[in-house]
């Protein structure tokens, strides 16, 4: 099905670029590279699970419109998200002869537009890139908004830049050959949008729990616009996460990071953290006397209904609250949490104590 595409803009000044958003639109990448700069080099990097099929149509976009092309290949998951990889690809990047006018094109996950984000920030000092997001969580959230990295053995996300892409190109059509696990835990960071920005949106979600979990092409194109509208509002009044304003897009994150870190980033997929995360959250928020139960309980129906887990893991919980600890979030030892104040609005709360974040990881 291909129906005229829907455009966000990400406001950023010189740094501005258009979110393309469409069904059965891959063939557009050349266009939109080419709509930003003349191109004659491209290196796209993808991993196994997406390289012949949705990078294959990317590179044959690119080849129709004579940009010479070369594939790099990653491991799929979250293992290869390390400086071992980005070390290898900066060296095949060499071998390859790129220079300062090539583009990286990053065709994957959030995996692999993190890390191939971060290679484009860091080589040569930096190169353009192009997101194509093949994951639902990576179509409304990783690929827009320009954090890039990769991750240390005991702390995610560590290491990494703020690298804007010049563009980024979103195919619903994509999403048929993701694993319906994967497609279920991207959803957990489209219900995080409703309950921490807009409570309308969070009404619509509920109304459509079917549609969505059909993968129904008119709902996720305007779910997908509307996420995309959202972080990209929140983006442009923050970029680089200085003033608290996009710190709201963590809500969950800190229960998460902790929950993925001590289950070796194996065991859970990062939405189904987020899931759980967002549920210890409102937990924390109830017990604050910020929310009442109500909040907790709708938020958690609703994350049900679409097939996300909610319930803590079976781990030691103050191994969860010293993994917390170490997060790159905390301030002079202080633990800050993004806590719920009503549906659709969400705060920056600090010097939480640990007692009360225990009791929260109980069901
Ligand atoms: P992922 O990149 O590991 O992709 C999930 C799996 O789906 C992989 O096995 C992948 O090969 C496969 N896959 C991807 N697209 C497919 C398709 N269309 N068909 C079949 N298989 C497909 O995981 P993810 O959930 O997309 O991303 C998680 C990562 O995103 C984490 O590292 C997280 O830290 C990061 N993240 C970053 C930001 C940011 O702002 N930069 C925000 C949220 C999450």
């Amino acid at each position: 099905m291909n129906t005229s595409p829907r455009i966000v803009h990400v406001q950023l000044g010189p740094r501005s670029y258009p979110i393309e958003i469409g069904t059965g639109n891959l063939g557009r990448s050349a266009g939109m590279m080419l709509q930003c700069q003349p191109v004659t080099h491209a290196v796209i990097i993808t991993d196994m699970n997406v390289s012949e099929t949705h990078a294959a149509s990317v590179a044959r976009s690119l080849d129709a419109e004579q940009i010479a092309v070369d594939l790099l290949v990653i491991e799929p998951g979250e293992a290869a998200k390390c400086v071992d990889t980005a070390e290898q690809l900066w060296q095949k990047l060499l071998d390859l002869r790129t220079d300062r006018r090539s583009w990286i094109v990053a065709v994957g996950g959030g995996v692999v537009g993190d890390l191939a984000g971060f290679v484009a920030a860091t080589f040569t000092r930096g190169l353009s890139f192009l997101q194509v997001p093949t994951t639902l969580l990576a179509q409304v959230d990783s690929s827009v908004g320009g954090k890039v990295g990769v991750n240390l053995p005991s702390a995610k996300n560590m290491v990494g830049a703020f690298w804007q892409p010049r563009a980024v190109l979103i195919d619903t059509a994509v999403l048929a050959t993701l694993p319906e696990r994967e497609y279920r835990s991207g959803l957990a960071e489209v219900v995080k949008y409703g309950v921490i920005l807009d409570a309308e949106f969070f009404e619509f979600l509920d109304g459509r729990a079917e549609a969505l979990l059909n993968q129904d092409p008119r709902v996720l194109e305007s779910v997908i616009e509307r996420c995309c509208q959202l972080k990209a509002d929140v983006v442009a009044a923050d970029e680089c996460d200085l003033s608290g304003r996009r710190a709201v897009l963590n809500y969950g994150h800190t229960f998460c990071h902790a929950l993925e870190t001590l289950t070796g980033y194996s065991q859970l997929l990062h939405g189904e953290g987020v899931a759980i995360g967002m549920q210890c959250a409102a937990r924390l928020a109830e017990r604050l006397g910020r929310v009442d139960a109500g909040f907790t309980t709708r938020q958690r129906d609703l994350l049900v209904r679409l097939g996300l887990p909610v319930a803590v893991p079976k781990l030691d919980h103050q191994a969860i609250v010293d993994c917390m600890a170490r997060d790159k979030k905390v301030e002079h030892g202080r633990l800050h949490f993004v806590l719920p104040s009503r549906l659709g609005h969400v705060e920056l709360v600090s010097g939480i104590d640990s007692s009360d974040v225990l009791a929260a990881l109980q069901d």
